[in-house]
């Protein structure tokens, strides 16, 4: 593996212990880090400087968090999509695509370059049915179904040239990537570029840097694993003291820090004994900068 980042060391920086935390996104004008707990039904606010963290309750699951360009939060819930005051807890709703699919909610998701906000929805039930999708809210406040079939949507990130989108649908274990048209939103020419090894997990949320690499959580994988997608090489690996990394995101003053979410869901008491710190936040110092989040701009 031809690792020549320079990475720090791994640190606890949140002793949380959340059963699913998930949707890191860094406020670089707040400078603060937001965060979901999907089964806690809260969304959170880390402030890296003084090390609190706020939460408040949103009454139903809610799986990933964006920044609205005019201040404010956009939740993709259980039942669809919401604006949020994190200072009040109000909540407004937006719309929901899947109300006639009640045991389906909304997982991750991420804006793209032009501010609409993706995010895509899993069934609840086991045995799993691909019966999720990826869902568009355009700024407008339409709400467009973009893909089908879709089991576990997840991480969901834009090339730097803006031309390619990466997604993830984790029990196909690949990161695939889509022809992009900005201009329009729409996605075409569907293919894997990265196929996460045997054993290693599968690929959850993920971040782009500014090489254009990817940073893949690997649930139950013990890792975050950095890969080159015109490749599909893995370039390196950041590993983890628990099995379930859900999610990361490029934050700090200078954007050069890994901000790693985990989880407690579905680990056994006796194998949570050897891993106290699962569903905790870790961060680790890189040798790369990662880019901005893009705001919705609705
Ligand atoms: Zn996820």
């Amino acid at each position: 593996m031809d690792n020549n980042l320079e990475m720090g060391q791994l640190e606890l920086i949140l002793d949380v212990r959340a059963e699913l935390a998930e949707g890191p996104i860094w406020d670089e004008q707040q400078q603060k880090l937001y965060w979901v707990d999907i089964i806690g039904c809260q969304v959170h606010c880390f402030d890296p400087l003084t090390g609190q963290d706020q939460a408040v309750n949103v009454a139903q699951m809610v799986g990933t968090v964006v920044l609205r360009a005019g201040g404010g939060l956009v939740l993709a819930m259980q039942r669809g999509f919401y604006f949020c005051d994190f200072t009040t807890g109000e909540l407004i709703p937006i719309g929901d695509p899947e109300a006639d699919l009640p045991d389906n909610r909304f997982n991750d998701g991420k804006c793209d370059p032009a501010g609409r906000f993706w995010a895509g929805t899993m069934g609840t039930i086991s045995p799993r049915q691909p019966s999720g999708a990826l869902y568009v809210l355009d700024p407008d406040l339409g709400i467009r179904k973009m893909i089908d079939g879709v089991q576990v949507s997840n991480g969901i990130v834009w090339s730097l040239d803006q031309r390619t989108m990466y997604y993830i649908d984790t029990p196909l274990k690949t990161v695939d990537a889509f022809d992009y048209d900005l201009a329009s939103g729409t996605v075409a020419n569907r293919r894997p570029v990265i196929r996460i090894a045997a054993g290693e997990g599968g690929p959850d949320g993920m971040a782009i840097d500014s090489e254009g690499m990817l940073w893949v959580a690997q649930w139950g994988g013990w890792q975050i694993g950095r890969y080159d997608p015109l490749t599909g090489k893995k370039l390196a690996r950041i590993d983890l003291p628990t099995q379930h990394v859900s999610a990361c995101a490029f934050g700090g003053p200078d954007l050069h820090d890994l901000y790693i979410t985990t989880a407690r869901e579905n680990i056994p008491p006796e194998a949570l004994a050897s891993q106290p710190h699962a569903g905790s936040l870790f961060r680790i110092r890189t040798g790369v900068r990662g880019l901005p989040a893009f705001r919705f701009r609705g």
